[in-house]
């Protein structure tokens, strides 16, 4: 560790005694001003909104430190138990508003800016997104921060401080284009460096067995490259509780003595090279949802956060004198967000034996009973496995430890089914091959104490299904925990006006106790309430609608359907099939086989990972549909079709308010819960959807009366693959034939021949897995359901708030009280 000149000195109590700020908005108006003239010493002549904002983020910010210093004290003192959140990806998205409704701020700070001149939203709309995470997943685990602080759960967030958040999507000529998103180019006011908690972080080297003085067999890991690890913490506050936990990111810094290697050699630009070699570990987010690619750089990645992690914990644990070793599994959790932080598994072990002089038994039981293992996915691509060669080279003790753990496993298997080679080499953390993998996914099965899927179907599927031999083994092992949203972000702060209508007839509680929506239902068919309702949305759809006007350049008519489907672009989600429904329509709206159709605005957006190609022709399809549509006069309002570029966290804040109808559309068995289906509901979308994820339990929810359903179930996809035909089904289907036929003959793509054959081969291929084409006439008929019941607009708006009144179970608030009651049994601590 070089030497840190902040270990030399301790302040005094007169130093850290400080009086508390005003939360009125003359003291909100004063701190304001200081900040913008004194902190960051700009003036009247300073035209960049940016220091505006970075005023009022600093003003913000100060309110919470206090706040943050008791919750942090609040935890020592009760010497709680506690709980790792360690994840490869938190999606925040922007942090100002949020603080400021958590905070209780809104209304003094509304009147602030009022006296200083300023408008709240241009400031608000200043700041970056974080976007430190690709989709559901990332967004998940910043919805679960939030309801944690709001619960006063003493729980920690552990993630990576990328540099370059996700890309920043353009579109050139209908295609994707990525563009590098370089975040804290501007300053992060909302982060904290701890420079006195860096940490050192080992790669590669060898390994060195020998025997202690006790003949005890000791493993020294040795001539490794060192990486440190500098935390940032981002405080994460409750809702209105005085509470304020953390969010800690580490970023990469080379070790001083790697830079002195070099200068001795008389090599100082290699120097300056090496240390970028280290950096580069947090450079980038990898921005691949739901499929693994074995890049070195994402392995390195991943034990960074976890050694980091790890080590950070168990030094704030043995930093008090009472604690011992032999109690920390009793006082400590880890839930690992998807296989990706996994390695913790093999470093926990090694970081006990190998540094703190534990034997293997005593190691692993304190491994199995602190770690808890989320899988998010039922797609085999995106089980991640590892190179054993990888393994080698990185980390060599590691590999070591992995094939211990797998000895003793499978030595455990072979005892329990006899003669049972199958099963061995099946259920092996080995993969055997020309090139043998670590199957990541069996290594948590293996150690965690609990293994949850993210919604009831997703869950059984895991037991039947994926992991159908662990299941066989420790049933016990196995539970549910359905996904749920923030109300705050997704409610509350997003959506205002309807936040306020809502307090004024069943009153605020709803913030923290979502379940309470239930007293709207008595006034689903109350008139006058129904008329607010529609106005609101209407509302929040012109704003939408400025938008895309500003965006994409296209007319969105609010009384026009909006029909939205945001998400990542994935084959499984079945952007094609929503295609297929557009393509449909204009062909009735050409043919004037309009009867029964309304005005629709369908809005699709949404990421390709950069080398999925397929989903990329996807996006360039989708363009030319709409450029096609809108630009042929003869459909005039009747249909409006755009792609949304650049969709993330703060799109989706404008964009869930205004939807009328939810597209939640996935080959059944594929999407495992679903998150953006629950904003939508909680912001009075309909939804149409097929029965999978968490779609079957909002569908339960709210009766299937007032939910679109449609297509085949997950265990029908599973029969009909087998002699699937969509050739026959195109052949037999005339509006599907048609469609097929526009798309053959190059209706949308008369300038570029052949640039979507391939999509059209994947929709009559009989091994296609997403089985679009047998879903398509369920859908039309469903979509056709769907404009019938818009054209009677009380009985929409009564499904509406009937569908607002039933999403009570989809707050994460709920989730997290799952996770807690059955896995990491924590006390609430007020701070
Ligand atoms: C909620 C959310 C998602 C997840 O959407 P799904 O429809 O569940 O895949 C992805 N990205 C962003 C920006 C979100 O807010």
């Amino acid at each position: 560790m070089p030497q840190r000149p902040f270990q030399s000195s301790q302040p005094s109590p007169e130093f850290t005694e400080v009086t508390p700020l005003g939360h009125d908005a003359q003291s909100l108006a004063d701190d304001l001003r200081r900040h913008f003239n004194w902190t960051l010493g700009r003036d009247r002549h300073c035209r960049s909104v940016y220091y505006t904002y970075t005023a009022l983020a600093y003003t913000v910010r100060d309110r919470l430190m206090a706040r943050w210093r008791d919750t942090r004290q609040a935890y020592e003192e009760a010497d709680c138990r506690r709980a790792y959140y360690l994840s490869l990806e938190f999606l925040m998205g922007r942090t100002l508003n949020n603080a400021l409704l958590n905070l209780g701020l809104d209304q003094p700070m509304q009147t602030a800016l009022q006296q200083l001149g300023l408008q709240l939203e241009e400031l608000l709309d200043a700041e970056h997104d974080a976007g430190l995470g690709n989709g559901g997943l990332g967004r998940l685990a910043a919805c679960f921060l939030d309801s944690c602080a709001t619960l006063q759960l003493p729980v920690m967030g552990y993630g990576i401080r990328y540099e370059y958040g996700m890309f920043r999507q353009r579109l050139r000529k209908g295609y994707q284009v990525e563009e590098p998103d370089h975040w804290l180019r501007d300053g992060n006011p909302w982060e904290l460096e701890r420079p006195e908690h860096t940490i050192r972080v080992q790669f590669g080297g060898r390994c060195e067995h020998t025997h202690d003085d006790h003949g005890r067999h000791r493993v020294r890991w040795i001539d490794t490259h060192d990486v440190l690890a500098v935390p940032y913490d981002t405080p994460i506050p409750g809702y209105r509780n005085g509470t304020v936990n953390t969010l800690r990111l580490w970023k990469a810094a080379a070790t001083d003595e790697f830079k002195l290697d070099e200068f001795h050699a008389g090599a100082y630009p290699e120097s300056v090279a090496a240390k970028n070699a280290a950096e580069n570990i947090t450079m980038v987010l990898y921005p691949n949802d739901a499929s693994e690619n074995g890049k070195e750089l994402r392995l390195r990645q991943q034990y960074f956060l976890a050694s980091a992690t790890l080590q950070d914990i168990l030094r704030r644990w043995l930093a008090r004198p009472h604690r011992k070793l032999s109690n920390f599994a009793e006082k400590n959790c880890f839930q690992l967000n998807d296989t990706h932080p996994t390695i913790a598994v093999a470093e926990l072990m090694r970081l006990l034996m190998d540094e703190h002089d534990m034997q293997w038994d005593e190691a692993w039981a304190i491994v199995t009973q602190s770690m808890a293992y989320t899988n998010h996915t039922l797609l085999p691509e995106a089980l991640e496995r590892w190179p054993v060669r990888l393994f080698a080279n990185l980390l060599p003790r590691h590999l070591e430890i992995i094939y211990e753990i797998n000895g003793r496993f499978l030595a455990d298997i072979a005892q329990r089914w006899p003669d049972d080679a199958a099963r061995l080499q099946r259920m092996s953390l080995i993969e055997d091959g020309p090139d043998p993998q670590i199957r990541m996914a069996y290594l948590a099965l293996v150690a965690c104490h609990k293994v949850n899927g993210v919604a009831a179907l997703h869950s059984r599927l895991i037991q039947q299904h994926l992991f159908a031999d662990f299941y066989a083994l420790w049933p016990e092992k196995f539970t549910n925990k359905t996904n749920g949203v923030t109300q705050r972000r997704w409610l509350a702060a997003c959506n205002p006006k309807l936040t306020t209508l809502i307090g004024q007839h069943i009153g605020e509680d709803f913030i923290t106790q979502l379940d309470r929506l239930r007293d709207l239902r008595g006034l689903a068919d109350d008139p006058a309430f129904q008329r607010q309702w529609h106005e609101i949305k209407f509302a929040n759809k012109q704003a939408l609608a400025a938008r895309v006007a500003s965006e994409c350049g296209v007319q969105f008519d609010p009384q026009a359907l909006f029909d939205i489907q945001v998400k990542r672009i994935h084959e499984y989600k079945r952007q094609l099939l929503n295609v297929l429904h557009i393509i449909h329509r204009y062909d009735r709206l050409l043919r004037g086989d309009d009867q029964g159709l309304v005005n629709r605005c369908i809005l699709i957006g949404g990421k390709a990972a950069p080398g999925y190609v397929r989903a990329k022709e996807i996006i360039k399809l989708i363009n030319n549909v709409a450029a096609h549509i809108n630009g042929d006069t003869r459909i005039g309002e009747r249909l409006r079709v755009v792609f949304f570029p650049d969709f993330r966290v703060t799109a989706m804040e404008l964009i869930c308010p205004a939807a009328d109808l939810s597209e939640q559309i996935s080959t059944a068995g594929k999407e495992a819960s679903g998150t953006g289906n629950m904003k939508f509901m909680l912001n009075g979308a309909l939804t149409i959807g097929t029965l999978d994820g968490a779609n079957i339990e909002m569908r339960e929810q709210v009766g299937e009366e007032n939910f679109f359903t449609f297509g085949l179930t997950a265990e029908e996809v599973l029969k009909r693959r087998k002699h699937y035909d969509p050739n026959t089904i195109i052949a037999e289907d005339d509006d599907l034939k048609r469609v097929m036929g526009m798309l053959e003959s190059g209706d949308f793509n008369a300038q570029e021949p052949g640039i979507f054959d391939p999509i059209i081969h994947a929709i009559r291929d009989p091994h296609d897995p997403w089985m679009t084409a047998a879903d398509f006439r369920s859908y039309i008929d469903t979509q056709m359901r769907v404009d019938q019941c818009y054209q009677d607009q009380a009985q929409w708006t009564r499904m509406s708030i009937l569908n607002t009144a039933a999403s009570g179970r989809f707050s994460s608030d709920r989730t997290i009280s799952d996770y807690n009651q059955e896995i990491w049994k924590l006390e609430p601590i007020k701070a």
